[in-house]
C-alpha cells in the first residue's frame, strides 16, 4: 500500500511495489492489493472501471451495492475476477475506504433507509404502457403472497430478486405532470415505452421532455420485441437524436428490449430499474411522522373517502391524525395493494387509507398533524390558499420572470414551445437558443407543433415555465387549464416580435402586456328617450355582468358601431353598480343616443400580464 491508502500492485516476483492502472496491471499479469473493506466507488475506481458497471456485476452476483456501499475483500474478488483482474488482500486490515471512510455517519444518517423506487411509465398511446404495467404485474403475482393483486388503488408493488418496487399503476406523462405540477416529487425513476416497430412518436417525444423537465432518469423499455417489424435499432438512433444515448451507443441510458405480450425482458427491466435505484441512494428516515403524496382519492359508498398514498418518509400508522389539502381526519385502516389489512406503511409504500373526512385530490401532500384540532385547522389553511390562487400552479408570466431576473431571483426562463408546423418548431426553437443573457438563458423545456395542450400546461406549471405559441391557438380545455393553474399562454405570429419579447424578457426589460377580458354582454330589446336627448336601452344582460363605468362598445351586426362607458345602470329606478346575467336593466352611455334594437352591448376591460 502507499502512504495514502491507495492500492499497489505486487509483482510476483517481489519487486517494489508501484501505483498503476488496472489495464497495465491486467498486461502484466500482477496482483492487485485491495484493503479488507472498501467502498463500490472505491473498487471501481481502482479496476478502472466505471461504477455503474461495478455495481451491475455485483448485482450479476446476487448483491445489491450502492456506490458508496462499504463491501469487504471477497464481495470484491467477485468483481475483479470477472475481470480477469487477479488480487491479492493488503496485509494489514485497513479501514473502509472512499467516502464511507469520511468519518462518523451523523446519526440522522444512521436513521437513513434504502427505500423502493418509485417508477412511472411513460410513453405514446398504444406503445403498450398498460401492457407493460399488468405484464410486471402478473409475472410477480406467483412471487408474492397467496391472493396476487387484486386491488386496483392506482400504485402496486413488485418484488426483484427479493427487492420491492413500487409502480405507479396511472401511465401517461399528463398523470405524471399534473402530480409534479402541485408540488410534490413521486417519482424516482420514468421507464419509457417505446414500441419497436413503431419508433418514436410525437407524445413519446413530450414524455422524455417531461421527464427530462423532472431531472428524473430515464430507462428505455423499448417494447413489442416479439412482432416481425421490430426495430431496436432504429429506436436507439432515433433516442440518440434526442440526447438520449442508450448504453450500446456508448451513452449512460440503460435501454431494455422487452415484450409485455410475453414477458421477454420484465426481468432484466426490473432489475435495471434497481440498479437505477441503488445508483440514486434513494433513503428515508422510517423513524418519524409520516410525509407522503396522495396518489388516487376517491368516495366509496360504503366506506367513506378511500385515498391511496405514497409515503415518502418517516411511518404512517393507524390512528395518526392525517391532512391532505383540504381535507383531514385520521387513518382507521390501511391495506396494501392486495387488498391485505396494514398496521403502518414505511417510505416507498404505497397504501390505501381510510379515515379523510373528505375526498384530498391526487397530488396533495400528505403530513400528520399532532392532534385532531391542527389537523383541521392546517386543513382550513390550505383550501383557504387554495381558493386564493384559484389553484396549485405556480407558473410565473413573463413579466414576472423580468421582474426576477431584476432582482436575480431567476436565472433560467423555461418556456414550452408549441407552432403550426415543425419547421416552425424548428426555426423559434433555434432562433430562442441563440439567445444568451448573462442574467438569464433560456430553457426550451418542450417543444411540438399542434395547438397548446392541456399537457403542455400542466409542464409549464410544473417547470414554472412560459407557454409560446407561434401561428397556433390552443385547445380550449388547455385555455381553461392556464387560467387555472395561473399559466401564461404568449401568443405570436411574427418570429422578430416573439424573439424581441423573450430578448426583452431577458435583459429584464419587457413592457407589460394587456390583454382585453370580456366582463359581460347585454342585447337592447326596448328604446327609451330620457331628457334631454338622451336614449336609455333596455336590455337583457346574456353573459357575465354590466358594469357601471364599465368600457362598452355597442356592436351591431357584428360590427362595432360605438365604444363608449356605461354612464348610467338601473334596476327599474335605483341606480345599481352591476347586474348579472338574466337580469333586466336600463343603460345609458356617454355620449351615445343612437340605440337600435338588438344592439349588443359588450363591456370589457384590459388585464395587464396576458397576451
Ligand atoms: P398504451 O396506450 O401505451 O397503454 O398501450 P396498451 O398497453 O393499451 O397497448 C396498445 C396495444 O398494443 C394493445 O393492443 C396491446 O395488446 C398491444 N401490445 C402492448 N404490448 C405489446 C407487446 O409487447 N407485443 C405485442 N405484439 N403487442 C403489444
Amino acid at each position: 500500500m502507499t502512504s495514502d491508502g491507495r492500492p499497489t500492485t505486487v509483482d510476483e516476483a517481489g519487486a517494489a511495489p508501484t501505483p498503476r492502472k488496472a489495464s497495465e496491471r491486467r498486461a502484466q499479469s500482477r496482483a492487485l492489493v485491495l484493503p479488507e473493506t472498501m467502498t463500490v466507488q472505491y473498487l471501481a475506481e481502482v479496476l478502472n472501471q466505471n461504477p455503474i458497471d461495478v455495481i451491475k456485476l455485483l448485482m450479476r452476483n446476487g448483491i445489491m451495492a450502492s456506490m458508496n456501499q462499504v463491501i469487504d475483500y471477497q464481495v470484491a474478488t467477485l468483481v475483479s475476477t470477472a475481470l480477469g483482474i487477479r488480487t491479492s488482500m493488503a496485509e494489514a486490515p485497513t479501514a473502509a475506504k472512499g467516502s464511507a471512510a469520511k468519518g462518523a455517519a451523523t446519526e440522522d444518517d444512521a436513521d437513513l433507509v434504502v427505500r423502493p423506487p418509485v417508477i412511472t411509465v411513460l410513453g405514446h398511446v398504444d406503445h403498450g404502457k398498460t401492457s407493460l404495467l399488468d405484464s410486471i404485474k402478473n409475472s410477480k403475482v406467483a412471487d408474492r403472497e397467496v391472493g396476487g393483486i387484486t386491488q386496483h388503488i392506482g400504485a402496486y408493488q413488485v418484488e426483484s430478486n427479493g427487492h420491492p418496487i413500487t409502480f405507479l399503476d396511472t401511465p401517461g406523462h399528463a398523470a405524471f405532470t399534473a402530480i409534479r405540477a402541485r408540488g410534490a416529487r413521486v417519482t424516482d425513476i420514468a421507464v419509457l415505452v417505446v414500441a419497436a416497430d413503431d419508433g418514436l412518436m410525437p407524445q413519446t417525444l413530450e414524455a422524455i421532455n417531461h421527464a427530462k423537465a423532472a431531472e428524473v432518469p430515464i430507462v428505455v423499455a423499448i417494447n413489442k420485441m416479439d412482432l416481425p417489424g421490430a426495430d431496436p435499432e432504429r429506436v436507439k438512433r432515433q433516442l440518440s437524436e434526442q440526447e438520449l444515448l442508450v448504453e450500446d451507443w456508448g451513452g449512460d441510458v440503460i435501454s431494455v428490449d422487452v415484450s409485455a405480450k410475453t414477458g421477454d425482458g420484465i426481468d432484466n427491466l426490473l432489475e435495471n430499474l434497481l440498479l437505477v435505484a441503488e445508483i440514486s441512494e434513494l433513503k428515508a428516515n422510517p423513524n418519524k411522522p409520516a410525509q407522503g403524496v396522495v396518489i388516487e382519492a376517491k368516495l366509496d359508498r360504503k366506506r367513506g373517502p378511500s385515498t391511496t398514498v405514497l409515503v415518502q418518509e418517516g411511518t404512517l400508522n393507524i390512528g395518526d391524525f392525517i391532512v391532505a389539502g383540504g381535507a383531514y381526519g385520521r387513518v382507521k385502516a390501511m391495506s396494501d395493494d392486495q387488498g391485505k389489512p396494514i398496521r403502518s406503511i414505511l417510505p416507498g409504500y404505497p397504501a390505501e387509507v381510510l379515515g379523510f373526512s373528505s375526498v384530498p385530490e391526487a397530488g396533495d401532500q400528505l403530513t400528520v398533524a399532532t392532534n385532531e384540532r391542527e389537523g383541521r385547522s392546517l386543513a382550513e389553511a390550505s383550501g383557504k390558499s387554495n381558493a386564493g390562487t384559484s389553484g396549485q400552479g405556480r407558473a410565473l408570466t413573463l413579466e414576472e420572470v423580468v421582474n426576477q431576473v431584476d432582482t436575480d431571483e431567476v436565472k433560467e426562463l423555461n418556456l414550452v414551445v408549441k407552432a403550426d408546423v415543425q419547421g416552425s418548431v424548428e426555426a423559434v426553437r433555434g432562433a430562442l437558443e441563440r439567445l444568451v443573457d448573462e442574467d438569464a438563458t433560456v430553457r426550451v423545456l418542450h417543444s411540438g407543433s399542434g395547438a397548446v395542450t392541456e399537457s403542455d400546461i400542466l409542464l409549464a406549471s410544473a417547470s414554472e415555465a412560459i407557454v409560446i405559441s407561434f401561428s397556433i391557438g390552443a385547445e380550449p380545455s388547455a385555455e381553461r387549464l392556464a387560467d387555472r393553474m395561473g399559466v401564461e399562454i404568449r401568443h405570436y405570429n411574427i418570429i422578430y416580435q416573439l424573439i424581441d419579447d423573450v430578448e426583452k424578457a431577458l435583459h429584464g426589460m419587457l413592457d407589460p402586456v394587456y390583454t382585453e377580458v370580456i366582463v359581460g354582454r347585454a342585447e337592447v330589446r326596448e328604446i327609451f328617450e330620457g331628457r334631454r336627448g338622451t336614449q336609455i336601452a333596455g336590455c337583457r344582460v346574456s353573459e357575465g355582468r354590466m358594469v357601471r363605468n364599465g368600457d362598452v362598445r355597442v356592436i351591431r351586426d357584428g360590427a362595432v358601431v360605438e365604444d363608449s362607458t356605461i354612464s348610467s345602470l338601473r334596476h327599474f329606478r335605483e341606480e345599481v353598480n352591476e347586474m348579472n346575467a338574466g337580469t333586466e336593466c336600463g343603460i345609458v352611455l356617454q355620449g351615445f343616443n343612437d340605440f337600435q334594437e338588438s344592439d349588443i352591448l359588450e363591456v370589457h376591460r384590459q388585464e395587464r400580464g396576458r397576451r
